[in-house]
């Protein structure tokens, strides 16, 4: 079970030496202090990705809240209706098919001189 000290942090999951639970606060989103292997790089992208996770529910919410006010500007309620279509897989895509070959090239710029003259 999560224990928190007085100013509600998150402590340490480890125990020192002697058996006792480490008091020093965890790192935010991690389970451990810096002794006990918080300031590893991994350890670190871990705790971030923790937090970043924890984001993710509140952002949504405040995309949905933007979209669903009919008091906010028309451009914020678009923007916020782009942003969640673009996250969901319904963004534009854009393609290149195929390279055009040099006769085809030169077929085209013969064919706008002609229509230029
Ligand atoms: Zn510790």
């Amino acid at each position: 079970m999560a224990r928190y000290d007085n100013q509600n942090r998150r402590l340490c999951t480890k125990t020192t030496r002697k058996g006792n639970p480490c008091r020093a606060p965890a790192l935010k989103g991690g389970l451990v202090c810096n002794k006990h292997g918080g300031s590893l790089p991994n350890v670190k992208a871990k705790s971030a990705r923790t937090l970043l996770e924890g984001l993710v529910e509140p952002a949504l919410l405040a995309l949905d809240t933007i979209l669903s006010d009919v008091k906010q500007p028309a451009s914020a309620r678009v923007a916020a209706a782009r942003d969640i279509l673009d996250r969901t897989g319904f963004k534009p895509v854009i393609q290149v098919q195929g390279v055009p070959s040099r006769a085809q090239v030169a077929d085209w710029i013969e064919e706008a001189e002609a229509e230029q003259a």
